[in-house]
């Protein structure tokens, strides 16, 4: 199930304040986060879809609680963009600013 509305929109909002970049998706145990800028049939709707995808398979992988804790430690060791779990996600798409 993807989500995208105005309350998404805030929680994203809240998640770029917190990253110092902009956020345009995140994965929950639900499904994927989406702005609702993104038109999910664009390009770019598509390649964070499939980004999102990749987290989805790591969060099934890991388990919820152990993704999210990977990926806090992977943040705070490697930093955003060279953490493994981004790495991972980021060869799935030709969108390297996710
Ligand atoms: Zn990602």
């Amino acid at each position: 199930m993807i989500l995208q509305s105005r309350l998404a929109d805030r929680w994203l909002w809240a998640c770029s304040r917190l990253a110092r970049f902009d956020v345009a998706g995140f994965q929950t145990p639900l499904g994927p986060i989406i702005h609702t800028r993104i038109d999910l049939a664009s390009t770019e709707g598509q390649s964070l879809l499939a980004h999102e995808m990749v987290h989805a398979e790591q969060m099934k992988r890991l388990g919820r609680l152990r993704f999210y804790a990977t990926y806090l430690a992977q943040w705070q060791r490697h930093g955003y963009r060279d953490m493994p779990l981004q790495e991972e996600a980021r060869r799935s798409t030709s969108r390297p600013q996710l």
